[in-house]
């Protein structure tokens, strides 16, 4: 049986009869020839990703801010947008949350201060190509440079791209001897890129070459697929993941609208198969900047068994004005979050601290007074209580 073949005989066992929504049935109609199980094909969706102005005009009502983004973004990060996410794109409005994220605008050509090309100076704590070692116990290793969507405002906007889809073996080689070499290291986090475009018989190398090193104990995934590319999650997939439990998966969600029917089976397959998923959200100007619609996301996570991790204060690349926020947004975010839901809603807002500092956590104080351990503390609904250390 041929790769696709083997997908389509997966689709029709789990999809009775396969039923695209209104919205991908407009989309799918641009695509001369393309069927339904076509669409369920997550090789079909990355061969067949927007790419030009030409395509993507032919459904979107674009604006003058994208034209031009979108013609000027080629000698910096392409635009790439597989057909599955394209179809949630508001075709009229300009603000859709969908069409912010994934379409060029003129702004990303407009550098500001205190912007920089690596912001969180991945590069220079760096020992091996390919690996970031910045805490003791755990290592980020980027194994690919290839993603399914390009996000506007990506924070390795530096070093993702189509053009070299995955490093050499001498690389990979070189990343697994310096995790076999430092028995500290007890948590690989693979990214990239996006580790989920390879294939299985690739990312199978890669974690089973991991978990084969005594010290570590498991390995994460870092991946926007889910979101970007449900159609990836296959069964085919999630039976090679099992069998190297724990794998836990971190996945980038931005916005109520982005989880569909379809996201919600992708991560049923992958909850069902017992992998643990947790959700990193990048703070947006425009697209979740107001509490309420934050508050709608989290509680959606929720419900598809995904756990709200981490909120990133967006990091400050090249152009990115447009989408960065004051930190207060994301502090009255969270404060707006705890207490008000359930805790397993509320994530950890976090900035990467500028030039390498990790991950910083950020958070309204609680804490009103504090005087030879007596503690005036305050709820969330701004009542006061005071707490004395035993003595
Ligand atoms: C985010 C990150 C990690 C993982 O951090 P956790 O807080 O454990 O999720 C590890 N290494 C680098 C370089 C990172 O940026
Ligand atoms: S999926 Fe991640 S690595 Fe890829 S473009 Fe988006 S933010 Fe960047």
């Amino acid at each position: 049986m041929n790769p696709i073949e083997s997908i389509q005989n997966e689709i029709s066992s789990s999809f009775p009869t396969v039923k695209l929504s209104p919205k991908e049935n407009r989309v799918i109609n641009f695509f001369k020839d393309a069927t339904p199980l076509d669409w369920e094909d997550w090789r079909w969706q990355i061969r067949n990703r927007v790419r030009s102005l030409d395509v993507l005009n032919k459904f979107i009502n674009l604006t003058k801010h994208e034209i031009k983004g979108i013609q000027g973004c080629g000698n910096k990060l392409t635009m790439s947008i597989p057909p599955y996410f394209a179809s949630l794109m508001d075709p009229e409005d300009p603000k859709c949350p969908i069409r912010l994220q994934s379409v060029p605008q003129v702004h990303e050509l407009e550098v500001s201060e205190n912007e920089m090309r690596d912001p969180c100076g991945e590069d220079k704590n760096s020992p091996v190509h390919g690996l970031v070692h910045r805490y003791p116990d755990r290592v980020l290793f980027l194994v690919n440079e290839m993603c399914a969507m390009y996000c506007r405002y990506c924070t390795r906007s530096r070093m993702v791209g189509d053009g070299q889809r995955t490093l050499s073996t001498e690389t990979y080689n070189a990343a697994f001897d310096y995790i076999r070499s430092n028995k500290k290291i007890r948590d690989v986090l693979i990214s990239g890129g996006d580790p989920l475009t390879m294939s299985d018989r690739m990312l199978e190398h890669i974690i089973k070459t991991l978990k084969e090193i005594p010290h570590v104990e498991f390995v994460r995934i870092g991946t926007r697929i889910p979101v970007t590319l449900p159609q990836r999650i296959t069964f085919d997939l999630v039976n090679m993941l099992k069998k190297y439990s724990p794998i836990w998966m971190s996945i980038h969600f931005n916005h109520p609208k982005e989880i569909t029917k379809r996201v919600k089976f992708a991560c049923d397959l992958l909850a069902d198969s017992g992998i643990p998923m947790g959700s990193q959200t990048v703070l947006l100007k425009g697209i979740n900047d107001k509490p309420a619609v934050m508050k709608k996301l989290m509680h959606e996570l929720l419900k598809i068994r995904v756990r709200p991790y981490y909120i990133y204060q967006c990091d400050p690349i090249l152009g990115s004005k447009h989408f960065r926020t004051p930190v207060s947004v994301g502090l009255n975010i969270i404060e707006k979050l705890r207490g008000h839901t359930t805790g397993y809603a509320v994530p950890t807002y976090v900035i990467d601290g500028p030039g390498g500092g990790g991950k910083i956590p950020l958070s309204s104080n609680y804490i009103l007074a504090q005087d030879n351990g007596v503690y005036t503390l305050r709820n969330y609904a701004g009542k006061q209580f005071v707490y004395h250390d035993p003595q």
